[in-house]
């Protein structure tokens, strides 16, 4: 089986149909993502729309469920709030019911999907050391879990330590458990703008982090002209 795992989209509809178009000449089996249709992004509507016809399994981000109101924006920054807001006044009652439905953890195949982590799933906190990596590790039933929520790619791996990588070819061994972050579609964090996504073939026990270009310009002025802070399309040119 191959399949494709996207995380992060973020309502970020130019990257999202660029990283499908790559994905068709793959042979994907299933598509499966990782959480956070929508936020930030001007086009949640076509980008939920398009996501559920597609994936086998969808978990919930903090984005998706903020947008429904079942997380609290407290904690949000200022352009995350707004942009959640917007977001709320954007949607279907239908595809806030697909939101609504998202859950926490899915299983799939021989592996677990989750946005934020394993031991505390409805907390959205993030996985950035080997600390944080072994306490979701320690309650991973399968051998593999993939995760995104902090739109930077990196793998852990559980064998007698807590190891990382940040390779974009993993190899997945025996009895080493991994979590892997797949980097987000459509508002990459780590200094590269191009939208990551990953593949996962069974048979040969292996990940592979790609990116691919889209029309950046495109995405940020549709952030402009929808009235969104502005500071939303600027960052998705850096990468950051
Ligand atoms: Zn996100």
């Amino acid at each position: 089986m191959r399949y494709a795992i996207l995380s992060d989209i973020h309502a970020n509809y130019d990257a999202l149909e660029a990283v499908l178009k790559e994905l068709e000449k793959e042979n994907i089996d299933e598509y499966v993502c990782v959480g956070d249709i929508v936020g930030y992004g001007a086009e949640p509507d076509r980008c939920v729309d398009r996501i559920k016809k597609l994936v086998v399994a969808c978990v919930a981000g903090n984005h998706d469920f903020a947008t429904i109101e079942k997380t609290n924006i407290e904690f949000f920054n200022t352009y995350a709030k707004e942009a959640t807001l917007w977001t709320r006044n954007k949607l279907s009652e239908e595809d806030k019911q697909y939101l609504k439905d998202l859950k926490l953890v899915e299983d799939v195949g021989d592996f677990t999907v989750v946005h934020g982590t394993l031991y505390a799933p409805a907390l959205f906190d993030y996985i950035q050391t080997t600390f944080d990596a072994y306490l979701s590790l320690q309650v991973l039933k399968s051998n593999l879990c993939f995760v995104g929520h902090s739109h930077v790619p990196i793998s852990f791996f559980l064998d007698d330590a807590v190891t990382y990588s940040v390779e974009p070819e993993i190899d997945l061994k025996p009895g080493v458990k991994a979590i892997i972050n797949v980097g987000s579609v459509g508002q990459p964090r780590d200094d590269n703008p191009k939208a990551a996504y990953a593949i996962y073939d069974t048979e040969q026990s292996k990940v592979w982090v790609r990116r691919a270009e889209y029309d950046i310009e495109a995405a940020a002025k549709k952030i402009m002209d929808a009235g969104l802070p502005e500071i939303l399309g600027e960052r998705l040119k850096y990468g950051r």
